[in-house]
């Protein structure tokens, strides 16, 4: 299966994600995670976007793609995958189709995670990451209500909404029913 996630700051698609990879035998492909290595790791590219990720900015597409362009061509990527935190914008939506139209491939679904932007701030306050203060908590709501959420009519037949409010056993539940759903239906 091929999915990509999309959801604000703080949806639990993290976790989620974590959690439909196993139960689905996909690879969990976060881009925040990436960098986050590159960074940890200290190499070049991790240099060149810490100060982005810091702010809570969007790291510059051309950069963005190709480092996903390169994981999606690991072997362990070739038969479906759970993309988290890509696409973040309309640009990388494009190239995603661009990808994987190279070997006929198409996504299944976009799964969206709907929560309140309040309650999030609260959950996001306490994980305590570098990006995790409340100005820049804020400003990654604005960027993925500008940027990310348009992506929802950009896919409007694929996409899945979930209510991600709730117990976490409770939402990936919601999540497998709503894609065994849509197996069924193929
Ligand atoms: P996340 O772990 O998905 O919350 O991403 C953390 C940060 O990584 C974001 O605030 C951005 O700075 C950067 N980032 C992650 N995914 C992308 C993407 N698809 N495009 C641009 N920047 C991204």
């Amino acid at each position: 299966m091929r999915l990509v996630l999309v959801g604000p700051p703080g949806a639990g698609k993290g976790t989620q994600a974590e959690v439909l990879s196993r139960k689905l035998g996909v690879p969990h492909i976060s881009t925040g995670d990436l960098f986050r290595s590159h960074i940890s790791n200290q190499t070049e590219l991790g240099l060149e976007v810490q100060s982005i990720l810091d702010e809570g900015a969007l790291v510059p597409d051309s950069i963005t793609n190709e480092m996903v362009r390169k994981r999606l061509a690991e072997s362990d990527a070739t038969d479906g995958f759970l993309l988290d935190g890509f696409p973040r914008n309309v640009a990388q939506a494009d190239k995603l189709g661009e990808f994987l139209a190279v070997d006929e491939h198409d996504l299944d679904a976009v799964l969206e995670f709907r929560v309140d932007e309040d309650v999030v701030v609260e959950r996001l306050l306490a994980r305590g990451r570098t990006d995790d203060k409340e100005e820049v908590i804020r400003h990654r709501q604005q960027v993925y209500r500008n940027e990310t959420a348009p992506l929802l009519s950009y896919y409007a037949e694929k996409v899945i909404s979930i209510d991600a409010v709730g117990e976490i056993d409770e939402i990936s539940e919601r999540a497998l029913a709503a894609l065994n759903s849509l197996r069924d239906e193929k």
